[in-house]
């Protein structure tokens, strides 16, 4: 009887054991899978230099005095028939990389940056992150907002910016496949960011203390703070740079050259 028992009781202890091994081996597992995807995310997702699936371009491969300014999140109202004044002024063609929906509300602004001169690539349908989506989903945003950019009389839309920079997987993979440039930059002002900043200096230093030849520039005309701090610290990157000899190209003829 004794040994019975005993033996039920070794048994048990060692089930006990071993069942906390599995959990200890299956949380180590969980962690590591956890850690690793952590990682690829970290790495490639946000970083404009680089992408899984496509390389990014972030700025052109040349020793020649080129450079790309490139505005996000527009067209705007207000802010982009000013902006269109400026660059006419200094002969400057630029990239302007559009919301869908914003095009559908100014339709006659967005009309005027392509009859300029200007390149239109595509920045999403309504600045959703291209991440944790279908490709469905990915797919018809594309679609959606490519239709939206030729009914303005462009006849193909080759340049791609994604909302905050989010790429991961699913979106280069959609980019290939419609043979599209996923276009990101290497120059920003983070003080372009601070809604509060009204130094136009602050802003067109920051930018021209990273400028090398073939960088790729953003700035964003629609953002909801100080358009005229705006406009400014653009002027003062356009003559800065044009004293320096640099010369300004619109990203798909950057590409080519
Ligand atoms: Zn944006």
């Amino acid at each position: 009887m004794f040994e019975t028992i005993y033996l039920v009781y070794a048994f048990g202890n060692s089930a006990i054991k071993m069942s906390k091994k599995i959990l200890l081996i299956f949380v180590f597992i969980i962690f590591v899978i956890f850690s690793i995807v952590a990682f690829i995310f970290l790495y490639y997702n946000r970083p404009p230099y680089r992408s899984l699936i496509i390389d990014p371009l972030y700025h052109f491969e040349t020793q020649e005095k080129i450079v790309a300014l490139t505005f996000d999140d527009g067209p705007s109202e207000t802010w982009t028939p000013l902006l269109l004044d400026l660059l006419e002024k200094y002969e400057v063609k630029a990239t302007f990389f559009m919301i869908g929906e914003n095009i559908e509300k100014f339709p006659d602004v967005a009309k005027s940056v392509y009859e300029k001169g200007h390149e239109i690539g595509s920045h999403s349908y309504n600045h959703k992150r291209m991440i944790f989506k279908t490709p469905g989903f990915i797919r018809s945003d594309l679609e959606k907002t490519d239709r939206i950019i030729k009914d303005l009389g462009v006849s193909e839309v080759k340049s791609y910016r994604p909302p905050y920079g989010d790429k991961m997987i699913l979106l280069p993979l959609e980019l290939k496949k419609q043979g599209k440039t996923l276009v990101t930059f290497d120059v920003q002002a983070m003080s372009e960011y601070q809604r509060e900043n009204q130094d136009s200096s602050m802003i067109s230093r920051e930018i021209l203390d990273q400028i090398e030849p073939g960088s790729i520039i953003v700035m964003h005309d629609g953002r909801g703070y100080n358009s005229t701090t705006f406009l400014k610290a653009v002027e003062e990157i356009i003559v800065e740079l044009k004293t320096e000899g640099y010369r300004f190209v619109k990203v798909q003829e950057g590409i080519s050259l």
